[in-house]
């Protein structure tokens, strides 16, 4: 069977076929593919070929870089790579609306204790999950653009653009928001994205300290109403800073509102700046950290995750596991990688990765999702009666440190908004 829809019909290259065979090849070695390769090799002993595209690792990728602490708790060996590679710990929110009326609060555990959000340099912390795949025994091939993936009664052959073949028995897609494998394998056709623009902005702590002299030390800036349907960031990290701006609700895509859509994330990035006395690095000096934009899938939750027969499935942004409320994908590409290696190792992924995974995120994602576009349709509101109250600040600690959900959340939100019981979803 050849793993493709009638609208996108290629002529297959004739590759070679590759006389070594691995249990499972992993297509992308961001956090969900080097998390997949790394338990595949480790705790199931399998043989794995885990492929990028990037020309070497570490790679970059345009992230906040935000982690709650709760994942280390949940996939064993995470917390290793946290304490190596976080830069900094975050334990406050600072809202803001259109850069002004701001309210600072601490995210808390239940027992009042501080909730911790990681702040990883990405290019590191990917590098090193992949680093602990090879470690364990994978093999890293980068510089290798998947572009073909085709099944057959004994499994799997994925082709580079290149023309080289390999051979496996299963298929990982790990290949990101705009991923080759999930529409080659007819997974995940439907895809809708959101966008963010990003940029890194170094910085020299006068004192050799680790935060930037003009903000809050632990603290994440939040600022809404500049970006329809999303918000803009200051998230600290050693020696710079992740500054962007995102939308999450995706509106239906046109060429003309997305080219708009990049100017509109650039001024939302300037105001926030602006607003705490920083400015933004001029397009015309040499040196001037670029501005990227990446983006970010939107979850549906009704689309099959592996194929029937078991041979593809699919992890992480290629999987579409993004949370709609915050836009935040690491942790969840992470157990993803990790869900999607206990069922390939016990030969259980066309019954149980789909299931697995609606089972540990639709109830959440769903929520986040319906808070979301209570949030949007009436954003200034909800900034006065919900976000700048400490207590939804509290809240987003809880859930942080994994002690409380959004459904728990989402019943708050319909409360503070005083939502009538018969109004709210079953
Ligand atoms: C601006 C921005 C800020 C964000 N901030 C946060 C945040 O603070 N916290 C958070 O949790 N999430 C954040 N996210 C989301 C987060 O970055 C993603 O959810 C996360 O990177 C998903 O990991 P992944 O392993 O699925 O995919 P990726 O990290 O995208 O990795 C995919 C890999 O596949 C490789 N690849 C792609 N195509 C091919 C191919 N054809 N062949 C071979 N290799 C291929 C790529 O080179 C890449 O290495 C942010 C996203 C954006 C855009």
């Amino acid at each position: 069977m050849i793993f493709n829809t009638a609208s996108q019909v290629t002529s297959p290259p004739s590759p070679q076929v590759p006389s070594e065979v691995y249990d499972v090849i992993v297509v992308g070695a961001g956090p969900g593919g080097a998390t997949c390769a790394w338990k595949c090799a480790e705790q199931h002993d399998l043989r794995v070929l885990l492929l990028d595209r990037a020309a070497q690792m570490p790679r970059y990728k345009p992230c906040g870089g935000g982690i709650p602490a709760s994942l280390a708790r949940d996939v064993p060996g995470i917390s290793e790579a946290i304490a190596e590679f976080s830069d900094l710990t975050v334990t406050k929110l600072r809202h803001s609306w259109r850069g002004k009326d701001a309210a600072l609060a601490a995210l808390e555990t239940t027992d009042g204790s501080p909730a911790a959000v990681w702040m990883v340099q990405r290019p590191r912390f990917d590098s090193y999950l992949a680093g602990r795949a090879v470690q364990a025994g994978a093999v890293l091939r980068t510089g290798v653009k998947i572009s073909e993936v085709l099944s057959d009664a004994d499994g799997v052959t994925v082709t580079s653009a290149a023309g080289e073949a390999f051979r496996g028995r299963v298929v990982v897609g790990a290949d990101g928001a705009k991923g080759v494998v999930g529409t080659r394998a007819g997974l995940r056709l439907q895809k809708r994205y959101g966008i963010a623009r990003e940029i890194e902005i170094p910085f020299a702590a006068p004192d050799g300290g680790l935060w930037h002299p003009k903000l809050e030390p632990g603290a994440a800036y939040l600022d809404y109403g500049t970006v329809p349907n999303g918000y803009a960031w200051i998230f600290p990290k050693r020696n710079c800073l992740s500054v962007g701006a995102g939308l999450l609700l995706p509106s239906e895509p046109s060429p003309a509102a997305e080219k708009n859509l990049g100017q509109v994330l650039k001024e939302a990035i300037l105001t926030l700046l602006a607003s705490v006395g920083l400015s933004y690095p001029l397009d015309s000096e040499a040196d001037a950290p670029k501005l990227w934009a990446h983006p970010i899938p939107y979850w549906t939750g009704s689309e099959p995750l592996a194929t029937p027969d078991g041979r593809a499935l699919l992890v992480g942004d290629a999987a579409g596991v993004v949370q709609p409320l915050f836009g935040e994908g690491i942790q969840y590409a992470v157990r993803s990688g990790y869900l999607a290696a206990q069922c390939i190792a016990a030969g259980t992924v066309a019954r149980d990765y789909t299931s697995g995974i609606r089972d540990f995120f639709a109830a959440e994602f769903d929520a986040a999702a319906r808070i979301s576009k209570i949030f949007h349709r009436a954003p200034l509101l909800s900034y006065r009666l919900a976000v700048k109250n400490p207590a939804g600040t509290r809240l987003i600690g809880r859930i942080m440190a994994g002690e409380t959900s959004m459904a728990h959340m989402e019943r708050r939100v319909y409360e503070r908004l005083h939502v009538p019981r018969a109004l709210r979803p079953k």
